[in-house]
């Protein structure tokens, strides 16, 4: 952290100095988990239901902490005494922000693909200036200021992913993060239990864009009718991503690669480039999209972007991760979500990649969650679509996306057969009997399902 004074946290934070001297200077890292701790350090101390932080206080004195924050004294420590953890670290984050102010924040949310952009973000900007950004998807009230909280005097770049699960949640932490510029990708269902409806996770989401500061642009998706309306709710600049040609930053003559990696002809600032991804799924290309109209707001050239975009590679664990097993065969593990446009984007890469290498295809499949009453016909299409895309052979897994293997069986026309599995045990050991060399198999399902299981299970044998 830069360098605060016990005595300016205090003050920030609204806490009370306990055996500290308020001259004091913190300027080692803020760590909620006591092991991480360095001389220097802040320590703060949550009770959770397993741990309670405090109990730790002692130990992080001893490694070097110059005061923990904590809701209560602790004897032999030096101590800032807050009522609440939470808030204090949020507060904590926002003094330090307020001391930076030519840092550049772009801050995101969506329902789907915040940490693929995010990832994309802070690559495309890293080489124009150090760049923070969380690791995966601290996206939340205590991830996003610690990662805040990384930022000082030579950061030129702050990427904050922002979640939310209910009204209010973005504005606390663009609170923290005042961005300059603010994407939302999508409105999906995700979350749609706490929020109740579409409509109300965009007005949730577009909160965001309500924070973006003068003089800063909001980019938006075209394509997401309730973000594209998300423009009514600021007067700054605002940039929109797409596939039609009314949006300012668009993606044409789009073609997987025989890795099931996009390329497409990236039109911006009037100017088109030559893109080809080194991430996998059809779905990365509003990601990559998006990406470059925040970055392009940020200062970067079009040629500076599609050099960029080029040259990216995913950073985040079990999102369309290719691996070739020593026996040959090749799973895709996409099991830390689905959704239909994921699904179909997910399956196009499979047949891309089967195609290129003359192999036989396996498209194992669990339930997609939060569909709602769309469940059951979206299911059916993905079943349909197997067949339409001529997948070999189709593993469905879960009652829950039993309607995948019934869209299957009705479609049709397909010289193969669909299996159902009750329980990802099940499944691996269909799975093991008939895999053969050179087959390439993608596991892929709602995160809630545990498929990732599945997919490790399948990486760790052969
Ligand atoms: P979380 O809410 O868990 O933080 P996230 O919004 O950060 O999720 P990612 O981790 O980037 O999203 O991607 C999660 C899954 O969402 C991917 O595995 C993929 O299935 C899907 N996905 C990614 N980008 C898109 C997109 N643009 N449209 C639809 N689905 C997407
Ligand atoms: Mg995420």
């Amino acid at each position: 952290m830069i360098p605060v004074s016990c005595g300016q946290i205090a003050e920030a934070v609204g806490g009370e100095l306990v055996g500290v001297d308020a001259e004091a200077v913190v300027d080692g890292p803020v760590v909620i988990d006591s092991r991480k701790i360095e001389p220097g350090g802040l320590f703060v101390a949550f009770a959770g239901e397993k741990v309670d932080g405090h109990d730790y206080v002692a130990a992080v004195t001893e490694a070097g902490a110059v005061a923990s924050l904590t809701t209560r004294k602790i004897e032999g420590s030096p101590c800032i005494v807050v009522e609440d953890a939470q808030s204090a670290l949020g507060e904590l984050a926002r003094l330090v922000i307020s001391k930076l102010p030519e840092l550049v924040i772009v801050g995101l949310t969506g329902s789907q693909g915040k940490t693929s952009t995010k990832d994309l973000i802070a690559q495309l900007l890293a080489p124009y200036g150090e760049t923070v950004a969380p690791a995966g998807s601290h996206n939340n009230e205590l991830g996003h200021p610690l990662t805040a909280l990384q930022a000082n005097e030579r950061t030129r770049f702050l990427v904050a992913e922002m979640g939310a699960r209910h009204i209010g949640d973005i504005t606390y932490l663009c609170r923290i993060t005042p961005p300059k510029i603010g994407l939302v990708l999508n409105v999906g269902h995700s979350h749609i239990g706490e929020f109740g409806s579409q409509d109300a996770i965009a007005q949730g989401k577009g909160e965001l864009i309500e924070a973006v500061l003068p003089g800063g642009t909001a980019v938006l998706n075209a394509d997401d009718q309730r973000v594209a309306a998300m423009a009514g709710r600021t007067k700054e600049t605002v940039v929109t991503f797409g596939e039609g040609p009314e949006a300012d930053v668009r993606a044409t003559d789009i073609a997987l690669d025989a890795g099931g990696r996009p390329g497409f002809t990236l039109h911006l600032g009037g100017e088109t480039h030559a893109v080809q991804l080194q991430v996998v799924g059809e779905h990365q290309v509003p990601n990559a999209l998006a990406a470059a109209a925040a970055v392009q707001a940020a200062g970067l050239t079009p040629e500076q972007i599609a050099a960029g975009l080029n040259a990216a590679t995913t950073m985040s664990k079990w999102r369309m991760e290719v691996t070739e097993r020593a026996d040959g065969v090749t799973v895709i593990n996409d099991a830390y979500n689905a959704n239909p446009e994921s699904m179909r984007a997910a399956l196009k890469a499979l047949v891309a990649i089967g195609r290129a290498r003359g192999a036989r295809t396996w498209a194992v499949l669990g339930p997609m969650g939060e569909l709602g009453d769309d469940s059951q016909r979206e299911h059916d299409g993905i079943g349909r679509l197997v067949v339409r895309l001529d997948v070999n052979r189709l593993v469905v897994v879960g009652e829950a996306a039993r309607p995948i293997h019934l869209g299957a069986s009705l479609e049709g026309s397909w010289g193969n057969e669909s299996a159902y599995a009750e329980t990802s045990d099940e499944a691996l050991e269909l799975l093991r009997k008939e895999l053969r060399q050179g087959d390439v198999v993608l596991v892929k399902a709602s995160r809630f399902v545990g498929l990732d299981r599945l997919a490790t299970a399948l990486l760790e044998e052969a």
